[in-house]
């Protein structure tokens, strides 16, 4: 240090030095410590609108996040103006790790992924017992989006005052899926969900991120009304900045549970396309399988007669339930390709 800095006064080397001794932890350290932590609840052509403890603040990206995607769910750090007030808009710097990554492709036969929602513990299958009839075929892909992503699933039965649901469940046995089955109910001149199953859905959500979906017509929105009733108000708020009023009806939407948790909508998902999932990997979902499948063929799909599954069911390992897990799991690969969507 001798020499070099001789024409410097003092604090000139200091800003220098510290600057270059500071450079290796920019790795470690984010850009912007200062940031203020958000999650972000919509996505709306550019604009984010983020909760920030009780408030919500609507942010742009700032140029220097690249090309990185930002999506509902995700965890941000955001500068400039986070007060949330009216005709203020923050920036956001970082986005935060992802715990859990919900991603569906455009189709089964694209294997580019496309995350939807960032960070949800659950997903939660809408289904109608009755009217529309049931999909079990819908609800299994559902399943193979969940597990592939890492969020466990809950099934939701609606319309339980049309139909029983005993049949219907018995597609899940095996899988051990948890469900609750909810009844509508008249109340006044409104359709709405029975109260003590609300209050059952309601302790399966509570803490948590769920993400919900599910098939126009079987009570999903009537569920979301009424476990967040002010939900219609919080999608239909114009904000001053963008010009942009009510949510548009594609795009997933989180919503806070008064109870603790986010609830995520998803009014424009009506399939996952699951050209992205791998067989060798998903069956690592089945940990009483997956052990099994170590004889193998290489790149065997889990459903063909070389299997090694076969006999490792047979041979008792996966537990008196093994063969209907087997049955089960194959249903489940199946159900990622054909031509019927949804
Ligand atoms: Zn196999």
């Amino acid at each position: 240090m001798s020499g070099r800095y001789d024409h410097l006064d003092e604090s000139d080397v200091r800003v220098r030095a510290s600057r270059k001794g500071s450079r290796p932890r920019t790795k470690e350290r984010p850009a912007h410590e200062d940031a203020v932590l958000g999650v972000v609840t919509t996505v709306d052509r550019g604009r984010y609108t983020t909760r920030v403890d009780d408030r919500s603040v609507i942010a742009m990206r700032a140029r220097e996040l690249g090309r990185a995607r930002i999506v509902v769910g995700d965890r941000v750090g955001m500068v400039g103006d986070t007060s949330g007030r009216a005709d203020t808009l923050a920036r956001i710097v970082r986005v935060e790790e992802r715990r859990t990554v919900l991603r569906r492709s455009a189709d089964d036969s694209d294997t580019v992924e496309r995350v939807i929602v960032a960070n949800a513990d659950q997903l939660v299958i809408v289904t109608a017992l009755a009217d529309p009839e049931p999909r079990a075929r819908m609800v299994d892909r559902c399943l193979v989006a969940a597990y592939d992503a890492g969020l466990d699933p809950l099934l939701v039965l609606t319309k339980a005052d049309l139909a029983s649901p005993a049949e219907f469940l018995q597609h899940y046995t095996a899988l051990d899926v948890p469900a609750v089955v909810t009844a509508s109910v008249v109340d006044g001149e409104r359709l709405t969900v029975d109260a003590d199953d609300l209050e059952r859905v309601r302790e399966a959500l509570q803490g948590r991120t769920s993400v919900l979906v599910g098939h126009s017509g079987v009570g999903k929105s009537t569920l979301v009304n009424a476990l967040v009733p002010h939900a219609a108000r919080a999608t239909g708020v114009v904000n001053a900045v963008t010009g942009r009023g009510r949510h548009t009806s594609t795009s997933a939407i989180a919503l806070e549970l008064a109870e603790g948790g986010w609830v995520v909508d998803t009014p424009g998902v009506r399939s996952f396309g699951l050209g992205h999932v791998d067989p060798a990997t998903f069956v690592q979902h089945f940990e009483d399988l997956a052990a099994g499948t170590a004889g193998c063929p290489r790149g065997c799909s889990h459903d063909e007669p070389e299997c090694a599954l076969d006999a490792w069911v047979e041979q008792g390992h996966a537990g008196p339930a093994g063969p209907a897990r087997l049955e089960s799991l194959r249903r489940l690969l199946r159900s990622r390709t054909g031509e019927e969507h949804g």
